[in-house]
């Protein structure tokens, strides 16, 4: 017989959107209780390039957890000098810097996460490690979870759960969304395999310090993915490498393996050690963007599994502790009312979308992973060879400084420039990509730009509540098409 628990909120999971949620709902007041199936000593050991954005800065970051303190301490901060990005395509003798605005950071997953860990028991909250939820309970709304605690069966019964699983979270498989009470149907987006990738890295130890130490360095890899080379320090660096699950699978490891053999300071480097063991993990990623609505009655999700991070440009990490902040936020006001309806929880959506408004940036750019996806990664190198560093910066980046007339020529000038370069050096033959393939892909990118404007304009008009949400959605998926047909987008390569 299942031992029985009760408190006002469960969050399931221990990684950051699941300790941003317990610790804000805390903070404001509700009873919780975090489940982790991991033992207390390796949470927070999570697969990730571990290169995090603005860290200090408290708008990136908000909620009670003090990240400040986490990022100035020596364990976490591995390397606060990250000055630039650095795209490589080697065969084709192309090296671009992109400058970041600010420093970034690669930092210790690992030893983050225990911090995160740590602050979240300190503002209240109950964890439970070694604890692998299995099952839902539900009864109209979702309130509760079942789960294996170190070993015995356990009942949790709540007011809300907080589905802060990950990119790969059963939760939402468990739930039977079509039974829960919401008036007219539950609103709540269930993403689709094909939205997510497939990643891997390995903590590299060199015997010489790496020339690219204040870089994050990324390199083209077949099937829609890159490599990656993210400094830790000198001579520590997280190598790793992903691809969108819509592609064939590649042999993560060997191929990251083929890739670090040919590399002179890679010659005679050992993979790290943690807990006994080679320190190397994979893991899914989610490349969609947010879903439409995160809420259905007594449920919230955040972070991976809601889809609110976006890895490639680094923000997996932010993206987890934003949403990971609002729905902790929105879990305690609606238990603290008496209310977990859908309507209540909308609250969660509309601090995203509207409040926040890091969901809408991260829903408009999505179009740039659609359009990509659907072009021949030949093609791809070659336009990244042609376009200039600001504009890809635009495109990877959420702060876009490029918008003015100036700007705009410049890009246009960089372009013309660094496409005769490449003319005259046979980059294109070497590619086998044809002039028109080159131009189609362009106008592609540069029709792809004006629906990321669109799709912004919509998302800003995003439902304040629930009551608006089906027209919306009929508008946003009338814009899916739209996009679709302009850039050509084939039937397998439509996304949502
Ligand atoms: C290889 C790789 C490299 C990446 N590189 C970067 C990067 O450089 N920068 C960046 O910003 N982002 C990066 N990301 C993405 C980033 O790691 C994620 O966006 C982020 O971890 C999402 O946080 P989360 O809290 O939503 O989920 P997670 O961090 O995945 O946490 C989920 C937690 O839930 C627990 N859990 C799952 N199921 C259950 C269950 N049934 N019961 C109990 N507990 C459960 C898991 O053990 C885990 O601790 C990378 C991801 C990968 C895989």
């Amino acid at each position: 017989m299942a031992r029985s628990e009760a408190y006002e909120v469960i969050v399931v999971g221990g990684g950051i959107a699941g300790c941003f949620a317990a610790a804000t709902a805390a903070a404001e007041g509700a009873e919780v209780v975090q489940l982790e199936r991991k033992p207390a000593e390796q949470g927070g050991f999570i697969a990730c390039g571990d290169a995090i954005k603005s860290p200090r800065d408290p708008s990136r970051y908000p909620g009670p957890i003090d990240m400040d303190a986490i990022a100035s301490d020596e364990a976490v901060q591995a390397d606060g000098n990250i000055d630039q990005i650095e795209w490589w395509d080697e065969e084709l003798d192309v090296r671009k810097v992109i400058p970041y605005d600010k420093h970034s950071n690669v930092i210790d997953r690992y030893e983050f996460g225990q911090r995160l860990l740590d602050q979240t028991t300190e503002l209240g909250v109950t964890q439970h490690f070694d604890t692998v939820v299995n099952d839902v309970i539900q009864n109209g709304s979702v309130n509760g979870v079942e789960a294996i605690c170190e070993g015995d069966p356990v009942t949790y019964s709540g007011d809300v759960v907080i589905d802060t699983a990950g990119a790969q979270s059963v939760i939402q498989d468990m739930v039977d969304f079509e039974s829960l009470d919401a008036p007219g149907g539950v609103s709540f987006e269930k993403p689709h395999f094909t939205h997510f990738g497939s990643a891997y890295r390995e903590i590299i130890e060199t015997d010489e310090p790496v020339e690219y130490q204040n870089s994050i360095v990324g390199k083209p890899l077949e099937e829609m993915g890159y490599v990656w080379y993210f400094p830790r320090s000198p001579t520590s660096v997280n190598v790793g490498l992903g691809f969108q699950m819509n592609k064939d699978p590649i042999p993560l490891a060997d191929r990251l393996g083929e890739d670090l053999d040919g590399r002179p300071e890679y010659e005679g480097a050992k993979v790290a050690e943690r807990f006994d063991k080679k320190n190397k993990l994979g893991a899914a990623i989610a490349l969609r963007r947010p879903l439409d609505s995160m809420v259905a009655p007594g449920y919230l999700t955040a972070g991976g599994s809601a889809g609110t991070t976006h890895p490639i440009t680094g923000k997996g990490i932010r993206g987890a502790a934003i949403s990971g902040f609002s729905a902790g936020k929105t879990a305690a006001g609606a238990v603290a009312d008496g209310d977990v309806s859908e309507q209540r929880l909308w609250e969660h959506n509309t601090y995203l979308y509207l409040d926040h408004g890091e969901g809408a940036k991260l829903a408009a750019r999505d179009a740039y992973n659609v359009a990509a996806s659907s072009i021949d990664i030949s093609v791809l190198r070659a336009m990244a060879a042609v376009l200039p560093e600001n504009e890809i910066r635009e495109i990877v980046s959420t702060d876009t400084a490029f918008d003015d007339l100036t700007s705009k020529l410049s890009i246009l000038a960089g372009a013309g420039k660094n496409l005769l370069t490449h003319y005259l050096s046979g980059t294109f033959d070497h590619l086998d990509v044809s002039n028109s393939e080159l131009y189609e892909a362009l106008d592609g990118f540069r029709k792809t730009r004006v629906f990321v404007d669109r799709y912004e304009e919509l998302y800003e008009r995003y439902p304040a509540s629930r009551e608006g949400y089906f027209d919306w959605l009929e508008e946003r998926n009338r814009l899916d098409t739209a996009f679709y047909e302009a850039i050509d987008l084939a039937e397998e390569n439509r996304k949502y």
